[in-house]
């Protein structure tokens, strides 16, 4: 697909989007605000679907995986053990000319001749001057005018109306992001952005009252894990997860709701033992032999069984909900990429019509998920910020150690005092302070004590419903009520996360029998599924109506139903499906189950 093709199908999504009900504007009656959507019908059914099921999936099904629904506004403490309040930025860049705001390292890098000026000053009055430097590029080829016209908007707008440039000098640029891509302009040197949201917890507003909506639902899960722990009184490996909202306040919101403000998020932490611990307990540390999932989870996984193990799940988890894994990327971060205290990180991308394209001219993906191994990192940070111990005492580990010989005992230490040591230097601890420290941690360890280390399978909902919505999204053609082809517009959602599971229609509005009969079959239906009524109109449009919303089952009650057309026909319905538009004749007794069985 070409870009300009791609970005005709997205604006076709936007609007269908905006029409049907799924997404619109926060706020329009007012103009809308910036980086911040609602769901409509539609999408909020969808919104919902996604989460229960990933609740459903990570949690409900598995014994190993709790739930958490922590508070947005925490104490601010939280964010300085983060590292979110000194390293949660952005760099961001203004066009000099029109004011706009640009993420630093999101401009396109651009090629051409770039236009200096050294100031200006007015032509009819000559004490006004600027001697503010000023550049504008502009491609091979283009007039140099432009540039000049540009450049005295720009002194037209510090008080020189009628701009005489001064000391024009040209000079080539290679791939430069000093520029404005759209207009040429030259942008202000990068500056640090905190994309955290403040605001201020009781009366007084002031330093101490300082608070953020959480940018993350992630360090809820960290300050509260001895809590969990306890009480619902899981030993690692475990987890605790979480839905919720977050908010970043994004430099340059952008496709659609790819790029939002306010979003949610459905974040696992799940913990397990460091890798000497598992050698310890098991003898030797299993890891991954090759491609594909492992398996179902052994004693014997270190952290990079775990890693693959949940990414696999993951991928897994996003085919279950009709994402074919042609249209995900496996992304593993390259090791100058990685946070610091990530070992190994994998994102998993989402080929959205508006991604970037590679070299060969593919679909590159865009982030849905990120699985990150954070090591020891988050709890070791609470801990220390908090002064609240964050280990564990595990039993299994203490037995196996008393049980080690000398020299393997040694070994373990080593290297687990070795991998603290690093910890703590790399998170600001002084050498002398770092050994001390960590030699006293490698103690614990032999009485079974640790901090445990993390896996974090991260992804977002409304990235998530952006993708489903772009996946269903299809145009073929269907025959209108007197047979003739017309262009339709479908939406092949996977039943599982349909918004609307079934609609149900008499065929006639005006004939009472097929109404009363057709209330009877939605109040059959709806106690199981979400069903939509539909009495308006010819039977062929609301069937449009339906493949639009991507509902994948339509029930038509029409006079077979009543039994006139033979006795063998009374009690059935019309079944149509969404997507192949074939139709059946199914008894109402089967329909329940038969629909149950097709959508969960
Ligand atoms: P990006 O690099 O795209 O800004 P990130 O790597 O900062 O994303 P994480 O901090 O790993 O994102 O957040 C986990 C998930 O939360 C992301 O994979 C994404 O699905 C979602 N997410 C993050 N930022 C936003 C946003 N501004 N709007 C919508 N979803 C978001």
């Amino acid at each position: 697909m070409t870009e300009s093709k791609a970005n005709d199908l997205m604006e076709r999504i936007v609007s269908l989007c905006k029409r049907r009900g799924f997404v619109f504007q926060s706020s329009e009656i007012y103009g809308g605000i910036n980086g911040f959507w609602d769901y409509g019908p539609l999408g909020a059914e969808l919104k919902r679907n996604v989460k229960d099921f990933w609740w459903r999936v990570m949690t409900q099904r598995r014994d190993d995986v709790v739930g958490l629904d922590a508070t947005i506004i925490m104490h601010p403490k939280i964010w300085e053990a983060s590292g979110h309040a000194t390293t949660f930025a952005d760099p961001m860049v203004d066009c000099l000319l029109t004011k706009k705001r640009f993420r630093a390292d999101q401009i396109e890098p651009q090629s051409g001749i770039a236009y200096h000026y050294s100031g200006a000053e007015d032509s009819t009055d000559k004490a006004k001057t600027s001697r503010e430097p000023y550049s504008v590029l502009i491609a091979p080829g283009k007039h140099p005018e432009y540039a000049r016209k540009v450049a005295r908007q720009f002194y037209a707008q510090r008080g020189i109306v009628e701009a005489r440039l001064l000391e024009e000098r040209t000079e080539e640029l290679e791939n430069s992001i000093r520029f404005n891509p759209e207009n040429g302009s030259l942008l202000t040197e990068p500056r640090l952005f905190n994309l955290m949201f403040k605001t201020c917890v009781g009366p007084v507003e002031s330093a101490e009252s300082t608070a953020y909506l959480r940018p993350e639902t992630a360090q809820a899960i960290f300050a509260q894990f001895k809590t969990v722990a306890e009480v619902s009184r899981q030993k690692v490996p475990f987890g605790i997860c979480q839905i919720g909202k977050a908010f970043r306040n994004e430099i340059n919101p952008r496709n659609f709701t790819f790029r939002s403000r306010e979003f949610e998020q459905m974040e696992l932490e799940f913990f397990i033992r460091p890798d000497e611990a598992v050698e310890a307990v098991c003898g030797s540390v299993a890891r991954p032999a090759g491609p594909g999932h492992p398996g179902e989870p052994q004693a014997n996984w270190g952290w990079q069984m775990w890693h693959k193990y949940w990414v696999e799940e993951r991928l897994a988890f996003y085919e279950s909900i009709g994402l074919l894994r042609a249209t995900l990327v496996e992304y593993w971060q390259k090791p100058e990429e990685l946070a610091h205290y990530a070992r190994a990180t994998v994102d998993i991308l989402y080929k959205f019509p508006f991604s970037k394209r590679d070299a060969a001219g593919e679909l590159a993906g865009e982030e849905l998920e990120g699985i990150a191994a954070r090591s020891d990192f988050d709890l070791s940070q609470h801990q220390r910020f908090s002064g609240k111990g964050m280990g564990v005492f595990d039993e299994e580990l203490k037995e196996a150690w008393a049980r080690l010989d000398e020299s393997k005992k040694t070994a373990l230490s080593k290297r687990y005092f070795e991998s603290r040591r690093n910890y703590l230097v790399k998170t600001g601890e002084n050498p002398a302070g770092a050994e001390a420290k960590a030699l006293e941690e490698a103690a614990g360890l032999a009485r079974g004590n640790y901090v445990p280390h993390v896996i974090e399978p991260s992804a977002g909902v409304d990235r998530l419903a952006l993708a489903l919505i772009c996946n269903a999204y299809g145009e073929d053609t269907a025959p209108d009520e007197k047979g003739k082809m017309e262009t339709r517009v479908v939406m092949r959602f996977h039943p599982r996360i349909a918004p609307v599971k079934a609609a149900v229609f008499p065929l006639l509005k005006n004939k009472p029998d097929l109404v009363k009969k057709a209330r009877e079959v939605r109040d059959l239906l709806r106690p199981q599924l979400t069903v939509f009524y539909d009495e308006a109109g010819a039977i062929g449009r609301r069937y449009r109506r339906q493949d639009e919303a991507g509902t994948p089952f339509g029930v038509t009650i029409d006079f077979e139903t009543l039994g006139e057309q033979g006795a063998e026909l009374k009690d059935t319905v019309t079944l149509r499906e969404r997507d192949s538009m074939k139709q059946s004749r199914v008894k109402i007794d089967a329909l329940p189950a038969l629909l149950l069985e097709r959508i969960r």
